[in-house]
């Protein structure tokens, strides 16, 4: 446990959540000699990691990429042993507590701690902090590392208290887990948490029903254990694979191969077919044009479809389970058996669309429409209030008491997902809209940003600035340069955790919630506006 700080302490900055994003900021700003706490809301290390203990949990990132880079501890990287291709949860959870006790991070982190308002004090410059539990702080510099996805999405149902029952969100399973043996389990939802849930559960309940609404594309995972091979060569290669991935499209060492369309259909065929048979997301980054044209994308769901025919044995459910949405307009979930699943006597699936839950009684779900699922236990996987809700869940304020969810009431406002106008030196770290979360390898992403954070932080203390914050006609401005190359994509056509109705922003036109135009064109307009490059006249600076 940290130790709690006094009521009275003052520090150069609080890190709200243990994650890669929280701990990664922690272990530079204290290198440089800041002083800084954690406050984290759980009891241990991990952010995603420590929540999502649902079976199936693994990582979709290759587990030798996925994790801390060079950049964080030269002397660390190598040092850990993946076991398999895609980490557990509990292994990667191993690996958070490993990496914590290895650099002594401990110290700076106040667990179960619930940050509950930050406001920022204009006459002294300091960020304001209190916890739930009455615990106040000050800082000069907030920075909230949250995740995007963290504050769960439970639908409202009506009867769901009166439901005898076990049920419980997939970022909330209980620590001691749930006995499904024998049970008729329910699991609503096919992100990409749902179907790590299903293939797992099904083994052990005497039933599975999967509710879905809109199915996902799903890509074969094609796990395995690491052999020495794998691992030898990984350790000896992993600084230039991370040097290779931070300058493609997703930051994953995979780049795209031409495009579909300029591509015969034989050879198509053929590099489709190879990446399906590699697995993992190297088959997301094939083709550069599937999310500019309508044919190209298309040319992709032709081979969906077949793939999925192949895989599933029953036609009807086959369809059931076939995406209709384009390709690549929502993040696409790894296979760990879900198809396979789906083969089995005890498993069904049911699209909801036409039909959603009604009401829960005591026993059962009933469907509009008057179907009725006798069900002993329901795993709700259905996703995040993304990017907004778990900043939302702060009281956070800025200058003249603004408050951040009026602030972005019609939508998020800030400048490179980093900043927002009159929230002066509040950084969100790999929390914030418009960042390119989900084409990327979250620690690289994480680690980018993170260091454009600590060059601002170091720079304006070292030549005595107190704030610094955008102007809102530099949100703007990035705000349009995101919406144009967004609205060029087929991404607005497709609802997901990436995209929005708002007023203004409905249907074909979805706002779109996350950078679309890669990493490394992200990371150049970040690397614009840093301090060395012309960073001082693009922000606000005050001293
Ligand atoms: P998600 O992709 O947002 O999926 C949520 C699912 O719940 C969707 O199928 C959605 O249907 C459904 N849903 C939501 N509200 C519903 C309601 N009221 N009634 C019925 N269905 C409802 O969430 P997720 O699966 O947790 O994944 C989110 C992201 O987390 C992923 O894209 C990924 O970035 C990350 N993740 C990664 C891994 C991994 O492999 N490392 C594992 C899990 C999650 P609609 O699509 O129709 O709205």
């Amino acid at each position: 446990m940290g130790i709690t700080p006094s009521p009275s302490t003052d520090l150069d900055a609080v890190v709200v959540g243990a994650g890669f994003s929280g701990l990664y900021m922690l272990k530079q700003l204290t290198d440089q000699g800041f002083s800084v706490r954690v406050f984290e809301a759980g009891d241990g290390v991990g952010g995603a990691w420590h929540w999502n203990r649902y079976p199936g949990a693994r990582t979709d990132s290759d587990s030798m990429i996925y994790a801390f880079s060079e950049w964080f501890d030269p002397d660390l990287i190598g040092q850990w042993r993946w076991r398999e291709r895609y980490s557990t949860q509990a292994e990667i959870e191993h690996y958070f507590n490993w990496v914590t006790e290895k650099l002594d991070l401990r110290q700076h982190i106040d667990f179960n701690t619930r940050l509950a308002s930050a406001v920022f004090d204009e006459s002294g410059g300091r960020w304001v902090l209190t916890t739930e539990s009455g615990t106040t702080t000050t800082a000069r510099f907030f920075i909230p590392a949250v995740g995007a996805l963290s504050e769960p999405n439970i639908p409202s149902l009506d009867g769901l208290d009166e439901f005898t029952g076990m049920w419980c969100h997939s970022a909330r399973f209980p620590r001691e887990g749930i006995d499904f043996n024998g049970k008729r389990v329910v699991v609503v939802g096919n992100g990409a948490t749902g179907v790590q849930i299903v293939p797992e559960v099904a083994r052990r309940a005497a039933s599975v029903t999967h509710l879905i609404r809109s199915p996902y594309h799903i890509v074969p995972g094609r796990n395995h254990v690491l052999t020495n091979t794998d691992i030898d060569g990984g350790k000896r290669d992993i600084v230039d694979i991370l040097r290779y991935a931070r300058e493609t499209f997703g930051s994953f060492p995979y780049d795209f191969k031409g495009t579909a369309l300029e591509t015969d259909p034989e050879t198509r065929q053929a590099v489709l077919e190879k990446a399906w048979a590699r697995g993992g997301f190297g088959f997301l980054f094939v083709f550069a044009d599937v999310l500019a044209s309508t044919d190209a994308n298309e040319t992709v769901m032709q081979f969906l479809r077949e793939k999925i025919k192949s895989l599933v044995k029953d036609p009807e459910t086959a369809a059931t389970v076939t995406p209709t949405d384009p390709w690549l307009t929502k993040r696409p979930p790894l296979d760990h058996g879900y198809y396979a699943s789906l083969n089995r006597e005890n498993v069904s699936v049911i699209n909801i669309k036409d039909h959603p839950i009604d009401r829960i009684t005591e026993t059962s779900i009933h469907l509009d429409g008057g179907q009725e699922i006798e069900v002993d236990v329901i795993v709700f996987a259905t996703g995040f209030e993304s990017y907004t809700g778990a900043l939302n869940a702060i009281d956070i304020r800025g200058r003249d008491g603004v408050a951040l969810r009026e602030r972005w009431r019609d939508r998020p406002r800030n400048y490179l997902g980093l900043m927002s106008a009159r929230f002066p030196n509040m950084f969100t770290l790999y929390c914030g809209a418009y960042n390119p979360a989900p084409f990327t390898n979250g620690p690289s992403l994480i680690e980018q940003q993170a260091e454009w954070i600590r060059k601002w932080i170091v720079f304006l203390s070292a030549e005595g600035y107190e704030t610094i914050e955008p102007s809102e006609a530099a949100e703007e401005e990035f705000f349009s340069t995101h919406a144009a190359i967004a609205n060029s994509t087929l991404i607005p056509r497709t609802a997901s955790w990436w995209t929005r109705d708002t007023p203004g922003h409905r249907g074909e036109s979805r706002l779109v919630m996350s950078w679309t135009g890669g990493f490394p064109a992200y990371r150049r307009l970040c690397d614009e506006s840093t301090p060395e490059v012309n960073g001082t006249s693009l922000l606000q600076l005050c001293r």
